[in-house]
């Protein structure tokens, strides 16, 4: 299933866009961030000032767009939105911030892909909301100096260890969005349904939560899939049998896990003896960088058991040997 927003399409987009809680209060878990938030928004209203810049990171899916835009209307200013390859030019980072209005919020996804110089560029806007612009070359080169309203940057990366010292400093607030407990993500697949007009009984909205990896965008992408095959095999109610039906048809996996889980695995017992193996081999075995194991696919293994971090590299579990139905005593074989 896709998890990864730029390769979505119009109709994934639109999908998500309808189900997308706006209100604070539809927002459901991560507690601790919200109830930090809902602080420092209001601290900022009582000042009469812009908020300071945020910085959301944590693996795709979790809700960092979604949140931004509900900081955005708890404010109840604008949010202009773009990510980091997009910005292309210091001239494209002008344009965005000198058209924002007072306190509103400029979102930047994948914030870890800005250039350099644009980068660059942003330090000055993020500290004292001014754009010292170099115009001409050569001898008639000379800087000229914007003065910008004051607005909130929010930076959203899954890659939050690629960005430089620098630019993490200024952000005020860095909150790392959570994995969901399936209890919420439970509660956001019954809201979802709702909002579809699908009827879906409680033990099947627990399924599909159970088997979403902890992240509600794979969650409601499970619940749009169900939903057909109880539409055309069924009488349209989403029941524990259609869905288990369903999920089985889709090949999603019993705990949730997705192909690159099963791939880092499969690779940790097959070819390292079920570990310990240090990340960077595990990640040349599997052709994906070592942070974006680190960062993305590590952390839900982790916490799943399915994998432990020792100090001489990572251990696949008897869950992931049981998982995969291989024998642990035979160090991998059927
Ligand atoms: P990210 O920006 O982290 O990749 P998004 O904010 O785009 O993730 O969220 C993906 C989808 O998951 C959205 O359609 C949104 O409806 C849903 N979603 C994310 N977090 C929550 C939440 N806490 N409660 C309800 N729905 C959520």
């Amino acid at each position: 299933l896709n998890t990864d927003k730029n390769s979505q399409s119009a109709a994934d987009k639109e999908f998500e866009n309808n189900i997308r809680p706006r209100e604070i209060i539809d927002f459901a878990g991560q507690g601790q961030i919200i109830e930090n938030l809902k602080i420092f928004i209001k601290a900022a209203k009582m000042r009469d000032e812009a908020l300071d810049h945020i910085l959301f990171h944590g693996p795709p899916g979790l809700g960092k767009t979604t949140l931004s835009r509900i900081v955005a209307n708890e404010l109840g200013v604008q949010i202009k939105e773009t990510s980091g390859p997009v910005i292309e030019k210091p001239g494209d980072l002008a344009g965005l911030l000198t058209n924002l209005e007072p306190h509103d919020v400029l979102f930047i996804d994948e914030i870890h892909r800005l250039s350099t110089v644009v980068e660059e560029y942003l330090y000055a806007a993020m500290e004292d909301y001014r754009l010292d612009i170099m115009i001409d070359s050569g001898p008639n080169a000379r800087s000229i100096q914007i003065n910008l309203n004051p607005f909130t940057l929010i930076g959203a990366t899954t890659r939050s260890g690629l960005l430089t010292a620098p630019l993490l400093s200024r952000f005020g607030i860095k909150s790392r969005l959570e994995y969901y407990h399936a209890d919420t993500l439970k509660q956001i697949v019954l809201r979802s349904s709702g909002i579809l007009n699908t009827k879906i009984t409680s033990d099947a909205a627990a399924e599909i939560a159970r088997r979403s990896r902890g992240t509600p965008r794979i969650a409601n992408g499970l619940l749009r899939r169900v939903r057909d095959f109880a539409q055309v095999l069924g009488n349209g109610v989403i029941d524990l049998g259609i869905t288990q039906h369903a999920l089985k048809a889709l090949n999603v996996d019993e705990h949730g896990l997705d192909e690159m889980d099963n791939r880092i695995l499969n690779t940790i017992i097959e070819k390292f003896k079920g570990g310990p193996v240090g990340i960077t081999t595990i990640a040349t075995a599997v052709g994906e960088e070592t942070g974006t194991l680190e960062e993305v696919y590590e952390p839900f293994l982790i916490q799943e058991g399915f994998i432990k971090r020792t100090p001489r590299g990572r251990e696949a579990t008897q869950k992931a040997y049981e998982h995969l139905g291989k024998d642990l005593r035979t160090g991998g074989a059927q």
